[in-house]
């Protein structure tokens, strides 16, 4: 079987729940079509609070509420309760100990390394992704797998420069395409879009915007080059925040779930849609 390509967009609420003037405001010929024939998902399950990175990812990684197990929303790292979870049952795991292929396409720079190895007082610095694919034995900068930088080009800190050009992205989502005939799952965890839009503030920062617009067009030649190459692909996030950068924080607003190549079923949460996911490999 053809693998599935997961762009795991972190911090990006749905179209239909950003105000006015929102960084979904521009030319996305890939991203939106995709979205918008999409669902729109719940990512608070009905607990009070900002839907945090820690158990959000966990509820689309597992398929279990990790919310309710929590009892909050909890992150953005997991800690000893969602680290056992994911140890356990995160997609990856359950792949690999199911005889599958499973990458993680990230590319992880040295300082990151050091960052989350050595963790003041033992915290672990891990997010959700790197963790569940270390978890099920799997290497971080994995070889043979096009390594995706997760600020695609933009630069780390304020102004976020944008180097290099959008036609860069376009043709790695096309070698992705080309090496998840390999997999069963490539995964890209896109947490820059929760960095920017902690950049938030009333009223909207000008350079934030250009910068979360410019993101968001990566995305789009990201997922435009997967799709091109026929691809099959699944786009989801974990909370809201980049929707709305009136506000420094995540939002509740609706998270979406879309793809091509793959039936998203009807769930109405991201627990649900993390069930689905799983459900696409046989994984129970
Ligand atoms: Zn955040």
């Amino acid at each position: 079987m053809r693998g599935i390509v997961w762009l795991a967009l972190d911090g990006v609420g749905h179209p239909q729940d950003a105000p006015p003037g929102s960084v979904w405001e521009q030319e996305l010929p890939a991203l939106r079509p995709l979205v918008d024939a999409g669902l729109a998902l719940d990512a608070t399950l009905g607990v009070p609070g900002l839907p945090q990175s820690g158990t959000g990812q966990a509820c689309w990684l597992t398929g279990t509420d990790a919310v309710n197990l929590m009892g909050e929303h909890f992150g953005p790292q997991p800690g000893p309760t969602l680290q056992r979870l994911l140890s356990a049952q995160s997609l990856p795991v359950r792949l690999a100990r199911a005889g599958g292929r499973a990458a993680l396409a990230n590319h992880y720079v040295p300082a990151y390394f050091q960052a989350a190895f050595q963790a003041a007082g033992g915290r672990n610095r891990m997010g959700c992704f790197p963790f569940s694919f270390r978890a099920a034995g799997l290497p971080l900068n994995p070889p043979g797998v096009p390594l995706v930088g997760a600020t695609l080009g933009l630069g780390y800190a304020r102004p976020w420069p944008q180097e290099g050009s959008p036609e860069h992205w376009e043709r790695l989502g096309a070698a992705l395409a080309d090496a998840v005939a390999g997999h069963d799952l490539i995964t890209a965890d896109l947490w820059f879009g929760d960095l920017l839009g902690h950049a938030g503030a009333h009223p909207v920062p000008p350079d934030a915007l250009t910068a979360g617009r410019a993101y968001l067009r990566r995305v789009d030649a990201l997922l435009a080059g997967l799709l091109d190459a026929g691809a099959r692909v699944v786009v989801s996030s974990d909370h809201g925040n980049l929707e709305d950068l009136g506000v420094k924080g995540h939002t509740r607003a609706r998270v979406p779930f879309a793809g091509s190549g793959v039936n998203l079923g009807a769930p109405a949460n991201v627990v649900e849609a993390g069930q689905v996911l799983a459900g696409w490999f046989g994984l129970p």
